[in-house]
């Protein structure tokens, strides 16, 4: 895995470093986290990371277009590792994102909007974001 990485790093002239390393085998192991959820879960074992480097490292991903940036309807700041086109749902309880690949629903909206010719506006990216609660929330941890 860290090999992968490593690759995808580069691939993007981003160097390997260890740090950026440990950050998006953190972000891929999550899949959608913030970047204090990534700092906590980094900083017990590597004590000189800072939250400060963690968003820095995680911005400059979202700057080479490797990870998404993501906003709950709660006003918190998500990173996704899947940057392929798709909607999310997201549970306010444990600030949880679960992805949901429908491309025929992007499909359907991009058209509409396409439809209505938005002037001066090309449209790079459909982001749903369908905020729900899971039906047995006090089965689920
Ligand atoms: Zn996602």
């Amino acid at each position: 895995m860290r090999d992968d990485v490593k690759d995808i790093l580069r691939k993007h002239d981003l160097k390997a470093t260890p740090q950026r390393i440990m950050v998006y085998g953190k972000l891929l192991e999550l899949g959608h986290a913030s970047a204090d959820m990534i700092y906590t879960q980094l900083n017990k074992e590597n004590p000189e990371m800072t939250v400060a480097t963690t968003y820095n490292i995680l911005e400059s991903f979202v700057k080479a277009g490797i990870i998404k940036r993501l906003f709950s309807s709660t006003n918190k700041m998500f990173f996704d590792i899947n940057t392929k086109p798709h909607c999310h749902i997201y549970t306010e309880t444990g600030d949880h994102y679960t992805d949901l690949f429908d491309p025929k629903l992007t499909e359907i909206i991009s058209d509409y909007l396409l439809s209505k010719k938005i002037r001066n506006f090309e449209i790079e990216d459909v982001s749903i974001e369908i905020v729900a609660k899971r039906k047995n929330e006090k089965n689920y941890k």
